[in-house]
């Protein structure tokens, strides 16, 4: 299996210094810097890699990259995002738990292509013990002259703090998150200005996903050609996709980009019980829910998931339900998410996420009304593009979509108040 940002994490102590180095770790950072490698070579290689944003949106990262003014002399920052909050997403962490350095070298190599001389981290308010790993990790760097002034005898300076969030969703959100480094709220920014021009402070800055700077390293190690060939066209590298639901093994597998749907569920071990496959959420929760038979015939790439599959490949994480699964309560549950992680700032989506939730829930009560349907596609419609940031959408999509794909189990509810899978 060719893992690309979980090369460590089959090795003895995964996560430590000496660990990283035995697999050639900052060696691509160390050569880039003393070479004095242009920063427009190292931006054309991840390019040519083909690497989509992990973090959901899928947006080109070396195009990203170039929308980093290059000639302005003010400060700059790179920021990683490790804030994963979205039901079904748990990849980030594990990476900052079994390879943190393979992050610090490509936030380095980030920072040394757009000319950034400090760099934070804003981990996920909930997960502490991967906060400490990661500072573990930072110190063993610092400590080895992989961070800090004039790395390599050079005049390449560059350091990064982590930063502990408090568990909020929205804050994954990259404006979001700028606002809450900088000590205020955190809810999203109206854009433009995008953060490349107007950014942490108000400097250019470059947000990217924790997934997409670990696989920097082996980017500009082996060549961007490289990682495209690792996955498809349109689609380049491997990609962690976390599993979880109703599976024999949930957890954390890294594979080619174009893998079919059925060889990642074989490697998850099946739909566990031995049952049959309902319905798959292949991105985390904010995408389209896909019925079990479109899914089988699913790639794990953006395009096949998109074309085939109606939905988003997103973050990657797969959520898999069984026969037995009540597709009201699913959506209940992840209504009140909706609801509850809106930062308030807009009305369609203050309002309209609780308008849903209230809606679902009555539904699921068995107290839902003959009319309930068409109000919640209409006011998921009119939540849809209205919003200042896509939470919005992430809070329709959901409604939508399992309207449409699970509608008979709805009408059930609502004309014998109960469910028509579970009794
Ligand atoms: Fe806040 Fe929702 Fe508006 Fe995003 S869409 S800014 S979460 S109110």
């Amino acid at each position: 299996m060719n893992e690309v940002c979980f090369r460590t994490r089959h090795l003895p102590n995964p996560a430590s210094l000496e660990t990283y180095r035995s697999i050639g770790g900052y060696e691509t950072l160390k050569r880039l810097v003393t070479e004095k490698v242009p920063a427009a070579e190292i931006i054309n290689q991840v390019k040519l890699s083909g690497l989509r944003g992990r973090g959901g949106a899928g947006f080109p990262t070396g195009l990203k990259w170039s929308f980093m003014p290059r000639y302005y002399d003010g400060p700059k920052y790179v920021i990683c995002n490790t804030d994963e909050g979205e039901p079904g997403t748990f990849k980030d962490r594990d990476i900052i738990r079994y390879n943190p350095h393979q992050v610090i070298e490509g936030m380095a190599i980030a920072a040394y292509a757009m000319g950034a001389r400090v760099g934070y981290n804003y981990i996920h308010g909930e997960i502490w013990a991967e906060y400490l790993a990661f500072e573990r990790a930072l110190d063993e760097a610092r400590a080895a002259g992989f961070l800090g002034e004039h790395l390599f005898g050079t005049d390449f300076s560059f350091d990064i703090y982590a930063h502990h969030g408090y568990g909020a969703y929205i804050c994954g959100e990259e404006t979001a998150l700028i606002e809450s480094i900088e000590g205020k709220k955190g809810q999203p920014r109206f854009k433009p200005p995008f953060p490349a021009s107007y950014g942490l402070y108000g400097r250019p800055t470059n947000v990217n996903n924790t997934e997409s700077y670990a696989s920097i390293p082996y980017i500009l190690q082996y060549g961007g050609q490289a990682f495209q060939d690792l996955g498809v066209p349109g689609s380049g590298g491997t990609k962690i996709f976390s599993v979880s639901g109703h599976v024999e093994k949930p957890g954390n597998y890294e594979i080619g980009m174009g893998t079919p749907f059925p060889k990642l569920l074989e490697l998850a071990g099946g739909v566990w019980k031995g049952r049959k496959l309902k319905a798959v959420i292949p991105g985390g929760s904010s995408t389209a829910v896909v019925p079990g038979e479109i899914m089988m015939q699913c790639t794990m790439d953006y395009d096949s998931i998109a074309k085939v599959g109606g939905s988003s490949l997103g973050a990657g994480s797969v959520i898999v339900m069984d026969e037995t699964t009540d597709m009201v309560q699913v959506l209940n549950r992840l209504s009140y998410f909706y609801y509850e992680e809106s930062c308030g700032q807009c009305t369609p989506c203050r309002e309209g996420t609780g308008w849903l939730w209230r809606v679902v829930r009555r539904i699921a009560q068995g107290k839902g009304r003959p009319e309930d349907l068409d109000l919640l596609l209409d006011v998921s419609n009119n939540i849809s593009g209205r919003t200042i940031c896509a939470l919005g959408d992430a809070a329709a999509t959901p409604v939508i979509s399992f309207i449409k794909h699970f509608r008979p189990e709805f009408e059930y509810y609502i004309q014998h108040g109960r469910s028509m899978v579970t009794g």
